[in-house]
């Protein structure tokens, strides 16, 4: 497969209301990305509240063979409640998609939280088994957003599980929030196919600092600053392809010009990456290092640093507010919500950044702190 991947979260608009799809400039997109050799998208149920599908079947499978084209799609888990009939949901997803099966199909947006939850209540891995079994879908996944020990967790528990669709790019590597680095050497050790989505962090990585973006363009000024990012993740070992979330004919072209013909990024390019990651790193709302020198002292087993790295993602990209969500949630759940915080003090006695914690715990707290539940 090639490492390209059509993304339909973020589809051209013509206006704010994701529902107001471009159908035209898809239509130019589609027929561009496959005259280009390139055949795989990528949609899911509540994407543009539901018309992401259909604009994949009207640009896509309605004016293709299907045998040319492979269609990935995702089992809304994150929206399921008791209540629902996950044959009902995977009917209306063939119908919106045009399709009598898939090629890949994930469980959508999995988290320790719908692990132990709602997936076992709608024995969500059983549906999709069966799925499989029947030939409806083709190949088996998941769509993570957790730690790298919930991912190891489920990996282990969860053979049927072919391949895993990861946030990676070259900021989130190290990121404690996020854990890419860590998810990618689990999902290797388990040998897991991976996909990876968010190569550019939902656009903060064609938004980088001044400094930052002119170390890229002076090292190499025919290559975009979007290219750094989509090439960092295609070079992984394990990756079978990397999805783009594309929103124009012209971010699309930008893609092409360097994934057409792929060539992993060279040593040196990596060293570069490097210095520009250690330049964004400064730029961010709250410059913690991740040390967690502060977690010892804390009472409430806080998980501060990880909450400063989720505040400061949302703050480099505001696209971003609601999949931190999640993750805020997943934190919340398994240590404590920054508002359990009890202001003693004891944390910021040992923070190496000299960081005022509890003044930024409430900012973290007013950003990401919501009744999830309520919102779904
Ligand atoms: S001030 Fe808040 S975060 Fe800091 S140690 Fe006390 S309870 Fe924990
Ligand atoms: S001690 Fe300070 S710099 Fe270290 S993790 Fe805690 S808040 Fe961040």
């Amino acid at each position: 497969m090639k490492k390209f991947g059509f993304g339909s979260m973020r589809l051209p608009c013509n206006s704010d209301d994701p529902k107001d799809i471009d159908l035209p400039q898809i239509f130019e997109m589609v027929d561009k990305y496959i005259e280009s050799g390139f055949n795989y998208f990528d949609t899911a149920y509540g994407y543009h509240d539901g018309l992401s599908e259909v604009a994949l079947r009207k640009a896509v499978t309605e004016r293709y063979p299907r045998e040319d084209v492979i269609i990935a799609d995702k089992l809304p888990v994150y929206m399921l409640k008791p209540s629902h009939n996950l044959e009902e949901i995977f009917s209306e997803q063939k119908e919106r998609c045009g399709v009598e099966y898939f090629d890949y199909y994930m469980l959508h947006n999995i988290t320790n939280n719908f692990y132990n939850g709602i997936i076992p209540q709608l024995k969500c891995f059983e549906f999709a088994e069966k799925l499989k079994e029947e030939g409806f879908i083709r190949h088996l996944g998941i769509s993570f957003h957790d730690d790298a020990e919930t991912l190891d967790k489920i990996l282990s528990e969860h053979p049927s599980i072919e391949f895993v669709q990861l946030q990676i790019n070259y900021l989130d590597w190290d990121n404690e929030g996020i854990q890419s680095g860590k998810c990618y050497e689990v999902a290797r050790k388990y040998n897991k196919d991976i996909i990876v989505m968010e190569p550019l962090k939902g656009g903060t990585l064609v938004n980088i600092p001044e400094d930052a973006g002119k170390i890229l363009t002076s090292y190499n000024p025919d290559l975009s600053l979007a290219s750094w990012g989509i090439r960092f993740a295609a070079s992984l070992e394990g990756v079978l392809t990397v999805l783009s979330g594309v929103s124009s004919l012209e971010q699309l072209e930008d893609n092409l010009s360097y994934m057409k013909d792929f060539n992993p990024l060279t040593e040196d390019e990596l060293k570069v990456i490097g210095d520009v990651v250690e330049i964004i790193k400064h730029s961010i709302a709250i410059p913690c290092t991740g040390c967690d020198y502060c977690l010892d002292a804390c009472p409430e087993d806080i998980p501060i640093s990880k909450f400063f790295a989720l505040y400061n993602d949302v703050k480099q990209s505001i696209e971003l507010q609601f999949l931190h969500y999640f993750y805020y949630d997943n934190l919340a759940k398994k240590n404590a919500p920054a508002s359990s915080c009890l202001e003693c003090g004891e944390c910021e006695e040992n923070c190496t950044q000299h960081i005022k914690i509890i003044d930024e715990l409430k900012k973290v707290r007013d950003l990401l702190e919501v009744d999830l539940e309520s919102m779904l």
